[in-house]
């Protein structure tokens, strides 16, 4: 017995080319179908931007931390001697 894809409701026909009860049913489906999609597409923009932000913020930190450090070093001192 064929069944809906969205409602699981069985067919009453038996024509194995339908696969849905209704048009209500076929909209659903492909709508949740086409939403589940832009998801995916949506997470693996992101991943793959993080990915290749990763690689260029690893560096881009690693050389703010070290001018960081030299400003804090560098005005240290001063700072201190002001206190
Ligand atoms: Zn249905």
């Amino acid at each position: 017995m064929t069944q809906c894809r969205e409602c699981n409701k069985e067919l009453s026909s038996n024509n194995p080319r339908q696969e849905f009860c209704n048009d209500y049913c076929r909209g659903a489906y492909h709508r949740r179908k086409y939403r589940q999609q832009a998801v995916e597409e949506a997470e693996e923009r992101r991943e793959a931007r993080s990915r290749g932000d990763g690689r260029g913020t690893e560096k881009e930190r690693k050389e703010a931390r070290e001018a960081m450090a030299r400003i804090v070093g560098a005005l240290s001192p001063r700072i201190q001697r002001r206190v």
